[in-house]
């Protein structure tokens, strides 16, 4: 959505796909072939930047734990922080790489699709995207993409295209296993609440049936 967006608006991006966040490598490569497959269907120009992990957690040092936001759960305040600061860490980094790289190519703006997911911290992108722009003299082209979230879930799955189950790096892909792990349970918990529900009720017409006073006559 972001590129078709871009394109209705007279720009022709080049993109580029820097990426040192995403472990374990196999999940790299999933995720760069299917980038690559997007790219030569849609005519569009890519550069690569390098993977180098090292490099993702150099720049998240001291905030590699693992926040998972659970669904009936508030996430507390302090755990929200803390998973914020690790994305904005993130994001600089490769933003910051992204503008380094367009000032090389002589490009004069950058933009994100990163935008387009509601799981992100759209107003934290917003600003490092900004400051990454302008400590390099370039324009950032940032748009909240959020509201084309559905409609670029549905043509991905159209596409056939990879779908990724976590954000990236190891901390996320933890979290959203403890999510959905939590996800689970609050639905068998549900179940059981209905099962046990029928269950009572099912007892309850035996009984009436078969003794509408209940025990009390048959204890005499
Ligand atoms: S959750 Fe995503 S944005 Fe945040 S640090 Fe991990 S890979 Fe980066």
């Amino acid at each position: 959505m972001p590129l078709r967006r871009l394109r209705e608006a007279g720009y022709e991006p080049v993109a580029w796909y820097g990426n040192p966040n995403i472990e374990p490598a196999e999940e790299y490569e999933r995720r760069r072939t299917g980038f690559r497959d997007f790219a030569e269907d849609t005519g569009l120009a890519v550069i690569e930047g390098s993977y180098d992990p090292e490099a993702f957690h150099a720049a998240i040092a001291g905030n590699e734990g693992i926040f998972p936001c659970v669904e009936g759960v508030s996430e507390s305040l302090e755990m929200r922080e803390q998973r914020q600061e690790r994305c904005r860490r993130c994001y600089r980094l490769r933003f910051t790489r992204l503008a380094q790289t367009a000032r090389e190519q002589g490009i004069r703006a950058i933009a994100t699709s990163l935008s387009v997911s509601p799981w992100q911290f759209t107003e934290v992108i917003a600003e490092e995207l900004e400051c990454a722009a302008t400590s390099l003299g370039l324009v950032s082209l940032f748009v909240d993409y959020r509201a084309d979230y559905p409609e670029a879930t549905r043509l991905s799955r159209e596409r056939g295209m990879y779908r990724q189950n976590y954000c990236g790096c190891a901390s996320s892909r933890r979290e959203a296993e403890l999510e959905r792990a939590a996800r689970r349970a609050a639905r068998r918990e549900e179940r059981h609440v209905e099962h046990g529900a029928t269950e009572t009720e099912g007892t309850v017409s035996r009984t009436s049936a078969l003794n509408p006073q209940g025990t009390r006559d048959a204890d005499g």
